[in-house]
C-alpha cells in the first residue's frame, strides 16, 4: 500500500481539463523494472468526448490569424525551455534513456519544434496563374483540416508528439494527440503547460492509452479527417485499414534499416565516433539509427579494431549517470526481442565481437532488474540474415566488408526499407552519386543526423509515406483548393 501512494497517476486532457479514467495501464521505470505510474486505458468514450471539444474549439482557432497562433506557440516554447530540467528528468525517468541525452536532445528539440513552426507558419505564400486569353485568374488557398489525429511512439516521446503538434496547431487545425502508452509522462506534462501559454481548451487534447483500445478509436473515428502516425511499419499496416473506409490523410513515418557505407577514403578519425553514436545513441532507439555497416575491403581490418574499442568505450550506466552514453531499452519485451536477434545470428554461424554474451554489463545493486544491454557488434553475418534485413531497434550493429561502389548501393538498397543512409568519403563526386542512387528519403554524407527542418524529413518504401518539414508538414496539415475567377 505504501508504494501505492507514490505512484504517479496520469489524468487525459480534454477540453482544458485534467479528467480520470476509470481504467489504468502499469507504467515501468526502465532502469529499475518497478511500476512506478499509471496511465489512463482510454477508450472510444474518452476519444468522443475530445473530438466533441475538438469539434467545439476549431471555428475560433482556425479564424484566428497566423500571427496570433504564432505568439501562442512561442509562448508554449518560453514556458517548455523554463521547465527543461524538470522535463528532461521525467523523460529520463520514463523512457530510459540518459539525462544528458534528454537535456540536450529531447527537450531542447521539443522547444524548438513550437519555435520552429511559430516561424514557419508566417511564411508560405500561395500560387496564383492567369489565363488572360479567357480572362481568367487562377489561385490556390489553404485552409486546415479539421480535427488531426496524432499518434507518436515512445523512442523520443515528446520531441516526435511536439514535431506534429506544433505544425498541426499553428495551421489552425485542433487535435487529438495519443502518445505512446509506454512513455505519456512528459505529454501529460505539457498539458500543464497548455493554458498557461494561452492555447484555448479544446485545441490541443490528449488522450492517453493502448494502440489497440484508444489509438484504434482515434483512427476509426469518422471527425478525424488526418492521422499522423510515427511507429512501426506492422501498426501503420493496420492504421491504413482502419482509415481507408474514410479516406483519410496519412502520414506514416516508420522504421529503418539504415547502412552506413564507409569508402577506404573516407577520415576514420571522424567517422568512427560518428558511426559508434548512429549506431547506439539513445540505445539505438532511434529510426535513423544506424544497423548495418558497410566498410570497403582495404580498411575493413583496421575499421573493425578500431570500432571495436571504441564501442567498449560506449558506457552503459544508469540514465542519471553523467558518464553514461547509453541508458536502458524502454521495456523487458523489447530487451528479449532485442538480445533474440544476437542469438539469431549467432545461430547462422556470426560472430559478436563486444556486447551481449561477451562483455561483462556492470550495474548497482537496485538497477539488476533494469532493461540494460551492452553495445553489440556483430560481423561475418550475411545480408539474408534477419539481423540484417530486420529492424531490431536497439543497441547492435552489423559490420560487413564490400569491394565496389556498384556493388554496395545494391546491398545496401537491398532490403525492404528506405529512410535513412550514411556516406563516408572524401571523394565528392562519389559522395553525390553513391547518395543519388540510395533508396533512402534521408542520406547525411560525412555526418550523422544534422537535421535542417526546412527540408523533407521521412521515407521510402516501408519507411512511410509522406514526409514532414516546414513546407511539407503545412501541406499536410492543410487542405489546398484551386479557385478560378473568370473577369
Ligand atoms: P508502435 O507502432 O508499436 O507504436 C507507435 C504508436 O502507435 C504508439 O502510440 C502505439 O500505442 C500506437 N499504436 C499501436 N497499435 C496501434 C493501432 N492498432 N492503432 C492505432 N495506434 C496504434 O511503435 P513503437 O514501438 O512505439 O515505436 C518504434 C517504431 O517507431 C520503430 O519501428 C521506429 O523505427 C519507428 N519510428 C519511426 C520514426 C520516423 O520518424 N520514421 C521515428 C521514431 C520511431
Amino acid at each position: 500500500m505504501a508504494a501505492e501512494k507514490t505512484l504517479l497517476v496520469l489524468e487525459n486532457f480534454i477540453g482544458g481539463k485534467f479528467l480520470p479514467c476509470n481504467s489504468y495501464i502499469d507504467s515501468y521505470d526502465p532502469s529499475t523494472g518497478d511500476v512506478y505510474c499509471r496511465v489512463p486505458n482510454s477508450g472510444k468514450a474518452e476519444i468522443e468526448a475530445a473530438v466533441e471539444a475538438a469539434r467545439e474549439a476549431f471555428p475560433g482557432w482556425s479564424a484566428r490569424s497566423p500571427q496570433e497562433r504564432t505568439q501562442v506557440l512561442i509562448r508554449l516554447a518560453d514556458l517548455l525551455e523554463q521547465s527543461l530540467e524538470e522535463f528532461a528528468q521525467a523523460e529520463s525517468k520514463d523512457q530510459g534513456k540518459t539525462l544528458t541525452l534528454a537535456r540536450t536532445m529531447d527537450i531542447p528539440r521539443s522547444v524548438q519544434n513550437f519555435r520552429f513552426f511559430a516561424s514557419s507558419i508566417l511564411h508560405h505564400t500561395s500560387e496564383c496563374t492567369q489565363m488572360d486569353h479567357v480572362g481568367c485568374l487562377h489561385y490556390t488557398v489553404r485552409t486546415p483540416v479539421g480535427i488531426a489525429g496524432l499518434i507518436s511512439p515512445w523512442n523520443l516521446p515528446l520531441y516526435l508528439l511536439t514535431w506534429k503538434i506544433a505544425p498541426a496547431i499553428a495551421a489552425g487545425n485542433t487535435v487529438i494527440a495519443k502518445p505512446s502508452e509506454l512513455t505519456s509522462v512528459t505529454a501529460w506534462m505539457l498539458c500543464k503547460l497548455l493554458s498557461k501559454a494561452g492555447v484555448p481548451p479544446g485545441v490541443v487534447n490528449i488522450v492517453f492509452g493502448t494502440g489497440s483500445r484508444v489509438g484504434e478509436a482515434l483512427v476509426s473515428h469518422p471527425e478525424v479527417p488526418l492521422i499522423s502516425f510515427t511507429g512501426s511499419q506492422p501498426t501503420a499496416e493496420r492504421i491504413t485499414q482502419l482509415s481507408a473506409p474514410h479516406c483519410k490523410k496519412l502520414s506514416l513515418e516508420l522504421g529503418g534499416k539504415n547502412p552506413a557505407i564507409i569508402f577506404e577514403d573516407a577520415n576514420l578519425e571522424e567517422c568512427i565516433p560518428e558511426t559508434i553514436r548512429s549506431s547506439f545513441a539513445n540505445q539505438g532507439e532511434i529510426c535513423l539509427c544506424t544497423s548495418r555497416i558497410f566498410v570497403q575491403k582495404s580498411i575493413y581490418r583496421e575499421f573493425l579494431k578500431r570500432f571495436v574499442e571504441a564501442t567498449r568505450k560506449w558506457k552503459v550506466g544508469i540514465p542519471s549517470d553523467p558518464t553514461a552514453s547509453m541508458g536502458a531499452l524502454i521495456s523487458k519485451a523489447h530487451l528479449e526481442k532485442v538480445r533474440s536477434y544476437v542469438k539469431k545470428a549467432i545461430a547462422e554461424g556470426a560472430h559478436i565481437l563486444c556486447g551481449e554474451g561477451v562483455d561483462k554489463l556492470s550495474l548497482p545493486p537496485r538497477n539488476q532488474d533494469g532493461y540494460f544491454m551492452l553495445p553489440t557488434v556483430i560481423t561475418d553475418i550475411k545480408d539474408e540474415s534477419c539481423c540484417m534485413k530486420e529492424e531490431i531497434f536497439g543497441p547492435v550493429t552489423c559490420v560487413v566488408p564490400f569491394d565496389s561502389e556498384e556493388e554496395v548501393i545494391k546491398r545496401a538498397n537491398s532490403v525492404k526499407y528506405g529512410l535513412a543512409a550514411t556516406v563516408w568519403s572524401s571523394n565528392v563526386g562519389r559522395i553525390h552519386r553513391v547518395a543519388k542512387k540510395l533508396q533512402a528519403g534521408l542520406v547525411w554524407t560525412n555526418c550523422w543526423l544534422i537535421r535542417e527542418l526546412n527540408l523533407p524529413f521521412g521515407g521510402m518504401k516501408s519507411s512511410g509515406i509522406g514526409r514532414e518539414g516546414a513546407k511539407d508538414s503545412y501541406d499536410f496539415f492543410t487542405e489546398i483548393k484551386t479557385i478560378t475567377v473568370k473577369h
